[in-house]
C-alpha cells in the first residue's frame, strides 16, 4: 500500500461543501490513501470557535503542508478580513498559479487556449493597508517589494523553463504607477536576462485586457501583480469555459493550498447544481504536488473523457447533471 497523505481540508461556504464533497469522493477512488483534517474557516468557523481561521486549521496546515480548499466568503465593503488573502499571508504562499486550457468537447468562446497565470500573491493593494486619512478621504496603500517581485519572477521563470513555455510577459501600468509597478517590471526584467531561451515582454494592463480578447493565443505564460492577477483569471476563464472549470495553487517554500479560481457563488448554493471541475483540477495539481502522477493523470483522463461524453455536464457548460451527479460520472470514468 502506498503512502497515506494528510491533507488539510477546508470545504468553506456557499458551494464549497458542495464541489469538495463531490471532489473527496472522487479522490477516495483514485487508489490513493488520503487522511483528511477538515475545518470550518470564516463566518461559520466564527459561529462554533468564536474564531474566523482556527488555530487548529493553522497548526494543521503547518503540520501537513498541504491543504485543499473550497471557497470562502469575503464580505464585501466591511466585516472580517479575507480568509483567503489571511492565509496566503500566513504561509507565504506568494505564487498563486492558474492554468487555463480548454476541456476537450467543450465548445467555448476561445478553442485551443492554452495560458498560464502567475500572479504574485502576498502584495500589492492586498497588504490591506486601507485609513481613513479624514472623512471622506480614505488611503489605500500598494506595496511592491523588489524582494516580493524578484521571487514571483523568478518562480514563473523557473517555471516556463521546465515545462517548455516559449514566452512571459509581465503586466504592468508603469506609465502610472511608476515607482511600484515600475520596480516590478525591472525585477522581472533582471530576472529574465537569466532564461535567453524564454522571449520576455512587456504589456500595460488595460491594452492586455483587450489584446486578450482580440488573441489569447498570442500570450503564453502572463506574469502579474495581485490585483491584476485576480481580475485577469476571471476574464481569462471565460474563454475556457467560465469560473466552474479554473483551477488554481497557492505556491510558497512552506506549504500549499490548492483551490478554485471561483469564489463562493452565492446565487448558486446549496442547489446541487455547482460545477466542481475547478476544484476537481485544483486537487489534480495538488496530486501533481503530492508526487502521485499516476492518479493526477487518471483523473484528468477522466474529466476529459465526461466532457467529451458531453452526456454529464453541469448548467454552467450547458449541461443540465447536478453537482453529485458530475461526480458519480467522473467515478464511473476512473473504472
Ligand atoms: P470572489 O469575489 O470570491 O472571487 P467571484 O467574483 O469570483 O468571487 P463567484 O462567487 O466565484 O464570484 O461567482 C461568479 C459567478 O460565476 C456567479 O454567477 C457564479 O454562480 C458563477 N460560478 C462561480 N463558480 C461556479 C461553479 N463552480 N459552478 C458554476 N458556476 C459558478
Amino acid at each position: 500500500m502506498g503512502k497515506t497523505h494528510t491533507i488539510t481540508l477546508i470545504p468553506g461556504d456557499g458551494i464549497g461543501p458542495e464541489v469538495t464533497d463531490a471532489v473527496v469522493r472522487i479522490l477516495e477512488v483514485t487508489g490513493v490513501q488520503f487522511a483528511w483534517e477538515r475545518f470550518a474557516a470564516g463566518a461559520g468557523a466564527f459561529e462554533k470557535h468564536g474564531e474566523y481561521i482556527p488555530k487548529e486549521l493553522i497548526a494543521s496546515i503547518e503540520r501537513n503542508r498541504v491543504a485543499l480548499k473550497g471557497p470562502v466568503t469575503t464580505p464585501v465593503g466591511g466585516g472580517f478580513p479575507s480568509i483567503n488573502v489571511t492565509l496566503r499571508k500566513k504561509f507565504e504562499l506568494y505564487a498563486n498559479f492558474r492554468p487555463i486550457k480548454n476541456l476537450p468537447g467543450l465548445d467555448t468562446r476561445y478553442p485551443g487556449v492554452d495560458l498560464i497565470i502567475i500572479r504574485e500573491n502576498t502584495e500589492g493593494e492586498y497588504v490591506g493597508l486601507e485609513h481613513e486619512v479624514v472623512p471622506g478621504v480614505v488611503e489605500s496603500l500598494k506595496v511592491i517589494t523588489e524582494k516580493g517581485s524578484t521571487r514571483i519572477a523568478k518562480f514563473a521563470f523557473e517555471y516556463a523553463a521546465k515545462h517548455g513555455r516559449r514566452n512571459i510577459h509581465a503586466i504592468h501600468k508603469a506609465n502610472i504607477m511608476k515607482m511600484s509597478d515600475g520596480l516590478f517590471l525591472r525585477c522581472a526584467r533582471d530576472v529574465s536576462k537569466g532564461y535567453p531561451d524564454i522571449t520576455y515582454g512587456e504589456h500595460i494592463i488595460d491594452n492586455t485586457c483587450m489584446q486578450l480578447v482580440m488573441n489569447p493565443y498570442q500570450y503564453d505564460t502572463l506574469l502579474l501583480e495581485n490585483l491584476y492577477g485576480d481580475i485577469v483569471s476571471d476574464l481569462c476563464a471565460a474563454f475556457v469555459g467560465g469560473l466552474g472549470l479554473v483551477p488554481g495553487a497557492n505556491l510558497g517554500a512552506e506549504a500549499a493550498i490548492f483551490e478554485a479560481v471561483h469564489g463562493s457563488a452565492p446565487d448558486i448554493a446549496g442547489k446541487d447544481v455547482a460545477n466542481p471541475t475547478a476544484l476537481l483540477l485544483s486537487s489534480v495539481l495538488m496530486l501533481w504536488h503530492l508526487g502521485e502522477s499516476g492518479a493526477a493523470e487518471r483523473v484528468q483522463t477522466a474529466v476529459e473523457k465526461v466532457y467529451t461524453e458531453k452526456k454529464t455536464l453541469t448548467r454552467d457548460v450547458g449541461g443540465r447533471a447536478g453537482t453529485r451527479e458530475f461526480a458519480d460520472a467522473v467515478i464511473a470514468a476512473l473504472g
